[in-house]
C-alpha cells in the first residue's frame, strides 16, 4: 500500500465531537502504532530532507508531536508555537479570529534567527487560521518560512487557500472531504 493511504487508514474519525456535526480526526492511533507512526515520520524526512531547513517549527500541542520528532531525524533544532500565556522568555504573540471569538499564537523573541529556513507544522489544517497566524508570528521574527505541513488537510474549509493567499506552500500527508 501506498504510505499515505496506511497513515490516513489508521486516522480515526470521531462523530459529532467537540460538538454536534463536527468529526474530530484524531491522530492518536497513528502515533500509537508504531509502524504508521514511523512511516508517518518517514513521508515528512523523505520529503525534507533536501530542504536545507534550519528549524522545524511545531504548533500547540500535536504539532509537538510531530515536529520534534521530525527535527530529531533532519538533525534539526525545534522551536513551538504556543498558546498565548505559556512561555516564560520575551514574546512576540500574533492574534487570529475562530468561529467564536479570538486566539492567539505566541513564540520566544528570540526562537528564530533572521534568515533562518523554517519548516511550519501542526496535525491538521482546517481553515488555515491557525496556521497563518504562525507563519506570520515566524515572519515577523525573520525567518524564512519555506512550508507548512500537516497530515490532514480539510479542503472543504479552505486552509490551502488561505495559505496560498499569504504565498506560503501547503504540504499534506492526505485529505478527508
Ligand atoms: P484551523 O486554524 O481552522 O486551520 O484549525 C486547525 C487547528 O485546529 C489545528 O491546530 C488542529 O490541531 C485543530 N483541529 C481542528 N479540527 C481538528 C480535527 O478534526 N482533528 C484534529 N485537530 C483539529
Amino acid at each position: 500500500t501506498d504510505p499515505a493511504d496506511y497513515v490516513r487508514e489508521a486516522i480515526r474519525s470521531v462523530p459529532d465531537w467537540p460538538k454536534p456535526g463536527v468529526t474530530f480526526r484524531d491522530i492518536t492511533p497513528v502515533l500509537q502504532d508504531p509502524r504508521a507512526f514511523r512511516v508517518l515520520i518517514d513521508i515528512f524526512v523523505y520529503r525534507y530532507m533536501r530542504h536545507r531547513l534550519d528549524l522545524v517549527a511545531g504548533i500547540d500541542a500535536r504539532g509537538f508531536i510531530l515536529g520534534a520528532v521530525l527535527a530529531y531525524e533532519l538533525n534539526l533544532g525545534f522551536v513551538p508555537v504556543r498558546k498565548k500565556g505559556k512561555l516564560p522568555f520575551r514574546t512576540v504573540a500574533e492574534e487570529y479570529t475562530l468561529e467564536y471569538g479570538n486566539a492567539a499564537v505566541e513564540m520566544h523573541t528570540d526562537s528564530v534567527r533572521p534568515g533562518q529556513r523554517v519548516l511550519l507544522i501542526d496535525d491538521l489544517i482546517a481553515t488555515g487560521g491557525t496556521m497563518v497566524a504562525a507563519s506570520k508570528l515566524l515572519q515577523r521574527l525573520g525567518a524564512n518560512v519555506i512550508e507548512a505541513a500537516a497530515i490532514i488537510e480539510l479542503p472543504y474549509l479552505g486552509g490551502s487557500t488561505a495559505l496560498r493567499d499569504t504565498g506560503l506552500p501547503l504540504y499534506t500527508v492526505c485529505s478527508f472531504n
